[in-house]
């Protein structure tokens, strides 16, 4: 299929031309036809996959052929609400791209910075609003945005929404939104409260599944290595040396993790940038804006910072640490290998992580390829599942005396 048989109006597709889009990925090839048809959408889906065409097109699509739209000060009639502000930059981006040349008017808000620029293109007018939740409902109470016109809205990235503690805001924002419209609901896991969001947002909906090994796990070529805690900085810097020309997106589980690793690299003489809750937006942005420029190689986030992160260079993920949450997994490596690009993906795992190894690969459905020949491998790093310390069983005091004792000669 071609975006030519979707019967796009001409300054879309135009826009996708310029792009260098020429046929749609999977997503997309269900999505659209069904959104062009006015039905709403529960899309089972994570960033990676072209999500954002998939709901934008068709917005934009309707937005063009709605006579009302150019008439007097734009109003807004679609809206979108996802969690991060790196996303919902990414997502104005999209939206910018794909209605270049057409009349749309649309404008992000976000948290973390002061209110009045965004108020400011709010009273200029936009036909989409890009929004995260809380400046969303902030701005909605302070009377700068109605919604009387709007006709479509896209809740992106459900599950994430839940993580972050957002459900109530976004179930606030909701119940303010005309009847009569058009809802998307896209979630890359479907836990109950999910499910139970999605039947109050959606009227008759369709599905479209889009499951992360199709996305991900066959483009990326992905490869574990087996290595102790106090290895993991060795062999990250050995990794980032041999590889000093590409952008490198390191994961760390935790915010201290990541400004731990960017202080063990700056003492290895390799420069990089930690991006988190922790940091603020403006450092969050310049970070991320040397990073697509290609004046930073090297950035580590963790997971909430980083959903959603569309870098077109971007050729190497490394888990620092595997995550506890096998979607996860699938999400990290899901910024490598976009669209329809190839892309590689490394892990670190230690010890303790066997078994969450275990799970991502119940997940992905294969076995991610072992990297045995490392520099800082420890002779147990190789024995699978044999050096997993189980949880806390109670030894008593002579075993425990043995075990110390026989750890000590080993490493004797
Ligand atoms: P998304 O999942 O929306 O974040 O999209 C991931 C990446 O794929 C972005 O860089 C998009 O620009 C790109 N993309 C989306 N749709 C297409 C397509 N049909 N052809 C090529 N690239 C695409």
């Amino acid at each position: 299929m071609k975006f030519n048989d979707l019967a796009l109006e001409a300054p879309i597709l135009k826009a996708l031309e310029k792009q260098g889009y020429t046929q749609p990925t999977p997503i997309q090839e269900k999505a659209i036809p069904i959104l062009l048809k006015g039905h709403d959408l529960l899309g089972v889906a994570q960033t990676g996959t072209g999500k954002t065409a998939a709901f934008g097109i068709p917005i934009l699509n309707h937005l063009c052929q709605d006579k009302t739209t150019g008439k007097g000060q734009p109003k807004v009639k679609a809206l979108v609400v996802t969690p991060t502000r790196e996303l919902a930059i990414q997502i104005a981006e999209n939206f910018t791209a794909y209605s270049e040349f057409t009349n749309l008017k649309s404008t992000v808000i976000f948290g973390g910075v002061k209110q009045a620029q965004q108020v400011k293109h709010l009273r200029s007018g936009v036909n989409i609003l890009i929004a995260t939740p809380g400046r969303l409902l902030d701005l909605m109470s302070q009377g700068f945005i109605t919604f009387k016109d709007l006709k479509y809205v896209v809740l992106d990235e459900a599950d994430q929404m839940l993580d972050m503690g957002f459900i109530h805001d976004v179930k606030k924002i909701i119940a303010q939104l005309p009847q009569k419209r058009q809802s998307l609901f896209f979630s890359a896991t479907m836990p109950k409260t999910i499910v139970e969001l999605s039947k109050k947002m959606l009227g008759k909906f369709e599905r479209v599944t889009i499951k992360p090994e199709q996305a991900t796990a066959e483009k990326v070529e992905q490869g574990i290595y087996f290595v102790i805690k106090g290895n993991k900085t060795k062999l990250l810097v050995h990794l980032l040396e041999q590889r000093k020309e590409e952008s490198v997106l390191v994961f760390s589980r935790t915010k201290h993790g990541a400004n731990k690793i960017v202080k063990k690299l700056e003492q290895s003489g390799i420069k990089s940038a930690a991006i988190h809750g922790n940091k603020s937006q403006n450092m969050r942005q310049k970070a991320l804006g040397d990073f697509k420029m290609g004046k930073l190689n090297i950035l580590v986030a963790t997971d909430i910072a980083a959903r959603g992160i569309d870098i077109d260079e971007l050729s190497l993920v490394i888990n620092f640490d595997l995550p506890n949450v096998a979607e996860t997994y699938v999400h990290r490596i899901g910024r490598t290998g976009r669209a329809n690009a190839s892309g590689i993906a490394l892990s670190f795992c230690m010890a303790e992580e066997r078994p969450y190894l275990k799970e991502i690969e119940k997940l992905i459905k294969q076995k991610v390829p072992r990297l045995l020949d490392h520099p800082f491998m420890e002779d147990h790093d190789v024995i699978e599942g044999a050096s997993v310390k189980k949880p806390a069983k109670k030894q008593n005091s002579k075993k425990r005396n043995y075990a110390r004792n026989n750890r000590s000669r080993k490493r004797g």
